[in-house]
């Protein structure tokens, strides 16, 4: 019997390679997708999507545009506002949700899939940065694991399960430098947006591709390893892999390596996610042995990436520290990439956020809505820092 399943994010970078690969894969049936603002894209894949009936669908658009998508489609249920995403997870009859919505906007539907105990493969690591603990307690209430879409945590899951138990020493995560590698801070002050959205190895949306100039994305990824595996965040170490053809490795007790190597196409993990981790076929271009670099690994001291230590000290901090960092980082990247402030103000941001009021874990207050009102918060204030004038 086929899997139903609710794809967040369809309009994305991650969304349309999960469609290519769905239009082929016959043991799912999509019921359902979301899209933001990017409603061309719906129209379009709603009169031609053939593979399945979509009943469920998310914008992120006005009433007006809803009115408008209902008389185009009367057979399909339109959701939109700011709890709509939560409310087409509970609605729609998937037992499958694959979230590729970018930023926090991802986490309810994410927080909303695990409470009712819904199968979810991941990419948008943001949930995890802003509220692992609230999704890991829903996860542990349902007995269930989340499936990762993030090429790195993907790599993890492979490793761990290729170990088959044995004892592990540390866990190791590939970074490809970005386009700034080994750049100082004062080299950074003029670079141009599009600068920092030419990544050297993978194609992606433009905000994780700043983070990954940033490094911000590898300091998420750490936070977003500790909650999937149950590891310190603090304890990976980082590597720099410059071709990305090493996705992440572990190494065991005994002196072995395991590591998941490959090309940096991401039809891999998500082919990865959709078999359920039992693994896949044809996804990706396979490689001989011979054509795939040796492990050139470069030395890499996180304690010298601003990015990399301002997560983990949100981290350390907890309750709503994280979804305060992460609300300025997507804030100030906007305002980056509108050319409104440079790129140094990015670290800036985050810095400050770490000032901002923390509800812990534990405070009666603690739980979706103070992430939700600490996102706010910061969103406003660092939109009030640099675009009023004192
Ligand atoms: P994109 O920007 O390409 O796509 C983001 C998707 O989210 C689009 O469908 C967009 O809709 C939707 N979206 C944006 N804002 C909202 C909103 N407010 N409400 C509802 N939907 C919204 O990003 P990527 O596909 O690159 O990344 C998606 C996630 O996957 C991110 O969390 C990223 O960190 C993670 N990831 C991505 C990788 C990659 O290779 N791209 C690799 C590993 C992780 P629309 O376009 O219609 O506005
Ligand atoms: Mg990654």
């Amino acid at each position: 019997m086929s899997k139903r399943l609710l794809l967040l994010g369809a309009s994305g970078n991650i969304g349309t390679q999960a469609l290519d690969l769905l239009e082929k894969d016959s043991s799912y049936e999509l019921v359902g997708v979301s899209v933001g603002s990017n409603l061309s894209f719906l129209e379009n894949f709603l009169s031609s999507w053939k593979q399945s009936a979509i009943t469920h669908v998310y914008l992120n658009g006005s009433e007006e545009d809803i009115a408008r998508f209902r008389s185009l489609f009367p057979n399909v249920f339109f959701y939109r506002g700011e709890k709509g995403l939560g409310e087409l997870v509970k609605d729609c009859p998937a037992d499958y949700v694959l979230n590729a919505i970018v930023g926090f906007a991802g986490f309810l539907p994410s927080y909303v899939a695990s409470s009712l105990g819904k199968t979810l493969l991941l990419a948008n690591k943001e949930s995890l940065v802003v509220g692992g603990a609230l999704i890991n307690e829903q996860l542990a209430a349902h007995h269930q694991k989340i499936i990762p879409i993030d090429s790195e945590h993907a790599a993890f899951a492979k490793c761990l399960d290729a170990a088959g138990g044995r004892p592990i020493d540390r866990f190791i995560i590939t970074c490809s430098g970005g386009p700034f590698y080994r750049k100082t801070l004062s080299e950074l002050s003029n670079v141009t947006p599009e600068a920092a959205l030419s990544h050297p190895t993978w194609k992606m949306g433009k905000k994780i591709t700043i983070d990954s100039a940033t490094l911000f994305n590898k300091g998420f990824e750490l936070v977003e390893a500790g909650y999937l595996f149950g590891i310190d965040p603090s304890s990976i170490e980082v590597r720099v892999d410059r071709r990305s053809h090493v996705h992440s490795a572990i190494l065991l007790k005994d002196g072995t390596y395991l590591a998941d190597v490959g090309p940096s196409d991401m039809h891999g993990p998500i082919g990865y996610a959709l078999s359920l981790g039992k693994g896949h076929s044809g996804v990706i271009e396979t490689k001989d042995l011979a054509s795939i670099p040796g492990t050139d690994f470069e030395p890499f001291d996180a304690e010298e990436s601003p990015a990399i230590q301002l997560v983990l000290q949100g981290y350390r901090l907890g309750g709503t520290a994280l979804a305060s960092l992460n609300a300025a980082n997507e804030e100030a990247v906007h305002l980056f990439l509108e050319k409104r402030i440079p790129f140094l103000s990015i670290y800036e941001a985050a810095r400050l956020s770490l000032s901002f009021p923390i509800v812990k874990e534990g405070d009666p207050r603690w739980g979706y809505e103070a992430l939700s009102e600490a996102d706010h918060a910061a969103r406003a204030a660092i939109r009030k820092r640099y675009l009023e004038k004192p």
